[in-house]
């Protein structure tokens, strides 16, 4: 069994996310989509907040769960037997920074791979904290999340 985490804030979750999960399907028996939790950070929309919209999201999708977790994403994995974690590259920017974090994983772990998916061209400009800044000056930003959630 393919089992495959997909980590994240989704702070809040947005198109770019809910297209990586449903390209990533046809690859995986099932995707684990996690909230990485950071006690340092709290984030701006509550985390149960967060999980609601992940699970309203993915509710057509049985192979998809929706969790949140505490520490290295790697130990999460073990704790799921996942073997796989999934990431979105959008610009190189993205890639910079992916490649040094999934590298680092591997010397932890090295038999969990991260499964990178190109961003789709018309979700490149959709950032989480884009989102975040609309929402928190009040813009309107149903045009960049997925239509079944309303926030
Ligand atoms: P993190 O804080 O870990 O980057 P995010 O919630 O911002 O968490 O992103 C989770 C994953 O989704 C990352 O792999 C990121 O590259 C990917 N992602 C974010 N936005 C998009 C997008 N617009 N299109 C495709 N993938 C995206």
């Amino acid at each position: 069994m393919k089992i495959a985490i997909f980590p994240g804030s989704f702070d809040p979750v947005t198109l770019g996310h809910d297209s990586i999960v449903r390209r990533a399907l046809p690859l995986f028996d099932k995707i684990i989509v996690a909230i990485g939790v950071n006690a340092e950070k709290s984030g701006y929309f509550a985390i149960e907040k967060r999980l609601d919209w992940l699970k309203q999201t993915f509710s057509d999708l049985p192979q998809v769960s929706v969790e949140s977790y505490n520490g290295l994403t790697v130990d999460f994995c073990k704790k799921m037997n996942a073997s796989y974690i999934i990431r979105g590259l959008r610009t190189s920017a993205d890639f910079e920074f992916e490649r040094s974090v999934a590298q680092v994983n591997l010397k932890l772990v090295p038999d969990i791979e991260t499964v990178f998916l190109l961003t789709l061209p018309e979700y490149v400009m959709i950032t989480s904290s884009i989102v975040r800044e609309v929402h928190k000056h009040g813009g309107h930003i149903g045009q960049f999340i997925p239509e079944k959630i309303s926030i």
